[in-house]
């Protein structure tokens, strides 16, 4: 009978949609990880970075060059943790604020928070019913 194909079909899907969910879930707790262990690092450099800094005011010692190589390394890890964000927003299905980095829902068209025009990922989802009638 069709109907028992039909309930056997949508509990399938039901099933599918379960474990994307779980999926999705996962990946968005370990890039969250991720994104707080960068943070640690950059927060090691920028600890490093200062206390050098404040052994070459005080005791005139010379680490130009250490802090030139953690300044690199701390434009890395900022870098890095700019990419996790944003697989995160795309995951939460959002998107990072232009204008203050915040993580706003595709449901806004400008930042709640500064008032920035959001990218247009959110429209262009509506530009398409037009389409399909023309
Ligand atoms: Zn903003």
């Amino acid at each position: 009978m069709a109907l028992w194909e039909d309930i056997a079909k949508s509990a399938k899907d039901a099933a599918a949609y379960t474990v994307k969910k779980t999926e999705e879930l996962t990946s968005i707790a370990k890039i969250k990880m991720s994104i707080r262990s960068e943070e640690n690092n950059l927060d090691k450099c920028f600890s490093e970075i200062g206390s050098l800094y404040y052994a070459y005011q005080r005791q005139g010692e010379d680490h130009t060059s250490e802090i030139a190589a953690l300044l690199m390394e701390a434009d890395q890890v900022k870098e890095k943790i700019k990419c996790l964000r944003d697989s995160l927003a795309k995951l939460q299905k959002s998107v990072i604020c232009p204008g203050c980095s915040a993580q706003v829902t595709t449901e806004y068209e400008f930042c709640p928070l500064c008032g920035a025009k959001l990218k247009d990922a959110a429209t262009s989802g509506e530009q398409k019913n037009t389409d399909d009638e023309a």
